[in-house]
């Protein structure tokens, strides 16, 4: 039988209209917003769940209030694609590691920092292992390019996170992968994750499903 072009068109299913960004920065119709400027109603402490997030309203941002811990999302996810702005203050102080240091786990457990962590810190002009600078996927993958902003300045990550998969029996099916850019520059290219970030030693992966997004309270 001759092929035609009927053979290879594809008609259903129909991908869902959604009104596109018009503003730089505004969300997607059908975004899920995690913070709207007002509130941390989203948000819980890791160290109690049931208790709300401690940081601090600041405008329409909020703020790391040292010393209560990381907070994450009510919200438990698998894939996604996140919009995150975030600022190291003017009148940032340290150095290396202790200069703005924070993070935003893809996916992330426990109180303390359990997960897949993608780096938040000022490396505008601040010398630290690459693999640790804002950017990277901590102790993992530096970034392709350094494309930070000084403090002061707002940062934006939108970041494609796609979640690993388990077998049944526990092991890994498929790892993890970022795809991530900051301040419109590719940072991380589809790049796979080896496993749950660790401070010492190597990654590796445990079976779980849909995590919550945290983000880290690292005393800085
Ligand atoms: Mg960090």
């Amino acid at each position: 039988q001759k092929a035609k072009p009927e053979d290879t068109e594809v008609w259903t299913p129909v991908p869902k209209v959604v009104a596109p960004v018009t503003l730089p920065g505004a969300p997607p119709a059908d975004a899920i917003i995690l913070f709207n400027g007002d509130n941390l109603d989203n948000w819980v402490s890791t160290r109690d769940t049931a208790q709300k997030a401690q940081w601090i309203l600041a405008g329409d941002a909020f703020m790391v209030k040292k010393g209560t811990g990381n907070i994450q999302t009510k919200q438990a996810f698998t894939d996604y694609q996140l919009h995150i702005e975030w600022r190291i203050p003017q009148n940032i102080t340290g150095n290396g590691q202790g200069r703005g240091n924070s993070g935003v786990f893809l996916g992330g457990w426990g109180k303390g920092d359990d997960g897949y962590e993608i780096q938040v810190l000022d490396s505008y002009n601040n010398k630290t292992y690459v693999n640790g600078q804002a950017g990277s996927i901590y102790k993992q993958k530096a970034p392709l390019v350094n494309s930070n902003l000084a403090p002061g300045e707002w940062n934006v990550y939108d970041i494609i996170w796609t979640g690993p998969r388990f077998n049944a029996d526990g092991t890994l099916k498929s790892p993890a992968r970022i795809t991530a850019f900051l301040n419109g520059v590719l940072i991380q290219n589809n790049t796979e994750v080896q496993g749950t970030t660790v401070y010492i030693g190597k990654p590796s992966y445990k079976a779980h499903g849909p995590l919550p997004i945290k983000l880290q309270d690292h005393g800085d």
